[in-house]
């Protein structure tokens, strides 16, 4: 845990490199230097360490930032960064989760304990229950201890023997003549993996590993305020170990589905309400139904204007693992009358009429003068420039479009 190494150097990336870079290359690394790919040696388990302790600070944006600003022998954290693995164990738990396993048990010992892999799950939950927090239960399958011989793999009556390979000692001395000289080394012993002790009648049910493939249901806490991407982690509910090794864990992926009404921003929650141009133009309440199923009440002021947005504090979600809550926001959608009943279209065109300053079309229609818009073209027409519409007609004249002139000038006067 030297503080003095460059964390970019040890994990052999640049210094802008960006997240996934710097995920590639500690996984990358970490495959390599893992203490279950390197079992009982010292160098490699140390430099696991390392990689873990530079990974740890260059994932964190915030461990990173103070990391640049300080380097890593002048910041004010000097004596070493304090390790902080959020309470899990680096030296076995990612890699199974991310890496799937499997790989690593054929290359460990063939009878050194094992830990069990870890197992991923993934809940769906109501946005209501991500509010309040819920309890679920989660069935899956699993690698659990072997009930018949309770894990030790033996079959029932039998015991471990001591090995014939080693008789007992777990390592074994090979000797070799050179020109230099005779040399003697002392391996582990391949056939019981050191322990110096073998299976010799295996486990019917599980064939001597000691575990079986079972049915697991577990009860899972899932605390307020969790958004897509929490994961939880229940310890020792992944697969069962081997030889004596610990189980895995179960790690909890949330995924929080969408809601009807409310979109999550952080701890808040927004809402699209909808108001007609009356509700807008003279305020009005309106009820929301809040995650917990009460209601709030907004206020919309008058002349509130489209996109603007009402705030209702503490009506949004819990701060995961913290303390407070978000609000729900509002934002005002103020909505066009798709279709106007009769009377609905005589208020509009009066509203109409005094925005304008003109006289209501249906009022001129009213006056039962021919062809609708036309009549009010006409009518507006009327005490404008009379010489600029007269000659306007004298124009069409010319191309002997009399005929069209009236309609044509009523294009002009509502283009006008
Ligand atoms: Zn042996
Ligand atoms: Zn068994």
């Amino acid at each position: 845990m030297s503080p003095t190494r460059d964390y970019y150097q040890v994990l052999g990336v640049e210094r802008n490199a960006d997240e996934a870079e710097i995920k590639k290359a500690f996984w990358n690394l970490a495959r390599k230097y893992h203490p279950d790919v390197n079992p009982g040696d010292a160098d490699a388990e140390s430099k696991f360490k390392e990689i873990n302790e530079a990974y740890q600070v260059l994932s964190d944006p915030e461990k990173r930032a103070r990391y640049d600003a300080y380097g890593s022998e002048a910041g004010p954290e000097q004596g070493g960064w304090t390790t902080d693995f959020g309470g899990f164990d680096p030296f076995s738990t990612i890699f199974e989760t991310f890496f799937g396993g499997g790989g690593f048990g054929q290359e460990s010992p063939a009878a050194g304990p094992i830990r069990g892999h870890d197992l991923k799950y993934t809940v769906a939950v109501e946005l209501a229950e991500a509010a309040a927090g819920v309890s679920r239960s989660i069935s899956y399958s699993r690698m659990g201890t072997c009930q018949e011989c309770s894990g030790y793999g033996t079959a029932p009556g039998t015991s471990r023997v001591t090995c014939p390979a080693c008789g007992g000692r777990g390592k074994v001395q090979s000797v070799s003549s050179t020109p230099f000289g005779t040399f003697t080394r002392v391996t582990q012993c391949a056939r019981c993996g050191g322990q110096g002790r073998v299976i010799e009648k295996p486990c019917p049910a599980c064939g001597g590993e000691g575990r079986r493939e079972e049915h697991a249901s577990v009860q899972v806490e899932i605390p307020a305020g969790v958004d897509t991407g929490v994961r939880l982690r229940v310890r020792g509910e992944g697969d069962a170990g081997l030889r004596g090794g610990s189980p895995g864990d179960l790690y909890v992926d949330v995924v929080v589905k969408p809601h009807r009404l409310y979109v999550r921003d952080g701890n808040d929650l927004r809402a699209k309400v909808s108001v007609s141009f009356a509700q807008a133009a003279l305020g009005t309440e309106l009820e929301l139904e809040a995650l917990d199923g009460s209601s709030v009440r907004l206020r919309l002021r008058p002349g509130v204007q489209n996109g603007d947005e009402v705030r209702v504090k503490g009506k949004g979600m819990p701060a995961f693992r913290g303390y407070g809550r978000g609000d729900i926001i509002a934002e005002v959608s103020v909505s066009t009358p798709r279709s106007l009943s009769a009377r609905e279209r005589e208020l509009y065109e009066e509203l109409l009429a005094i925005e304008t300053g003109q006289p209501p079309r249906s009022a001129a229609r009213g006056s039962g003068a021919g062809v609708g818009a036309g009549t009010a073209g006409a009518g507006r027409g009327k005490g404008k420039d009379k010489r600029g519409k007269n000659s306007r007609r004298g124009l069409f004249g010319l191309f002997g479009q009399d005929n069209d002139a009236a309609g044509a000038d009523r294009t002009h006067d509502e283009m006008g």
